[in-house]
């Protein structure tokens, strides 16, 4: 499925399937660590960057341009994928200058990266957009061959990484005996999800038994909805060389009861599941993405959704951004 594709070495898989406790309604909680995935610091972006970079470096580019909220993962990631692959890396960010980097800022620093800010608010997507547009023609112009990734690289290349991540994960839990009900996860840009979806219809299309999928919609602003998200998977399914095998809109189910008020924002359920994880399991979340999804996945379990079959956390990262200003919860 993955083969013909190009692909950079970038991540560290395939990455663990921990076993948690027991949750609401007599669930098996499971998590999936894709916060280990290695690449600088490690989150779900290694695995879409291997595939994104793989085609950048087909393409002969020699630097990467991305953009994302002011403590974005997939800019820290990105810098450190260039770091590796010998590219220079620019990143626009929401927000303005601070005094002080901290979090994931000074670790994209750290990685090398240029940061370019925009005084942009976290959630005005759209705005970051074009400001990547715009620096992207002006590198290019210069002569610097950019390679340039949308937010959250939710491209299609992109969603290929988690294709195999999911082909990964129903490997790792048939290689158990064990086939969890459904699959959880954070989702924001809609990349993983799409991927997801992709990956799991490869696999109905070659007779295997999945489980579902269901996203904790953790952003409004890109509004990234159910059309999008098949549409995206469809796309991914072509890279895959798959066009019979089509992901439908009604398989994509995105929960947004556990965002709070706004991307970004936090939420006293996200908060609660963080504190809940680090005495629980020693995992750490965050407050922008995986608090905010494991609280999801624990209040689907207290509604009884799952019953008490099996139900697998995704954990896609970010515990950097606890080390931002405001980033570990009182
Ligand atoms: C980017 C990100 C997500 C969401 O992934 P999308 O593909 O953008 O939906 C979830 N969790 C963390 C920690 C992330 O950095």
């Amino acid at each position: 499925m993955f083969e013909h594709l190009d692909r950079a070495s970038l991540a560290t898989t395939p990455t663990a399937l921990e076993r948690g406790p027991i949750v609401g309604g007599g669930a098996r909680l499971w998590v999936k660590r894709d916060d280990l995935t290695g690449l600088g610091g490690g989150g779900n972006k290694a695995r879409k960057l291997e595939f994104l970079c793989g085609d950048a470096q087909r393409v002969g580019a020699r630097a990467l341009v991305t953009v994302g909220a002011a403590q974005s993962n997939h800019c820290r990631m990105t810098a450190a994928a260039g770091a590796r692959l010998g590219m220079e890396v620019h990143l626009i960010l929401a927000g303005d200058e601070p005094e002080t980097a901290t979090g994931n800022q000074l670790l994209s620093s750290l990685f090398g990266a240029q940061l370019h800010f925009t005084g942009a608010a976290e959630s005005h997507w759209g705005e970051l957009e074009i400001a990547r547009e715009a620096l992207t023609n002006q590198l290019a112009d210069g002569g610097l061959e950019p390679y340039s990734i949308p937010i959250g690289g939710s491209t299609a290349i992109g969603a290929l990484g988690y294709a195999a991540g999911f082909v990964e994960l129903v490997d790792q839990c048939a290689d158990r005996l064990m086939m969890p009900s459904t699959v959880v996860f954070t989702s924001s840009s809609g990349g993983t999800h799409a991927g997801m979806l992709a990956g799991r219809a490869a696999l109905i299309a070659a007779g295997r038994v999945v489980p579902d999928v269901i996203g904790i919609g953790v952003a409004k602003g890109v509004n990234i909805g159910r059309p999008d998200v098949a549409e995206l998977a469809n796309e991914t399914l072509d890279l895959m060389q798959l066009p019979d095998v089509r992901v439908d809109p009604a398989d994509v189910e995105v929960d947004i009861r556990w965002i709070g008020d706004d991307y970004a924002v936090p939420a006293e359920a996200g908060d609660e599941a963080i504190r809940w994880a680090a005495t629980n399991g020693g995992w750490l979340l965050d407050r922008t993405y995986s608090g905010k999804g494991l609280s999801g996945a624990l209040g689907l379990a207290d509604e009884g959704r799952f019953g008490n079959s099996d139900v697998v956390f995704v954990h896609t990262g970010g515990w950097p951004a606890l080390f931002a200003a405001d980033g570990v919860p009182a």
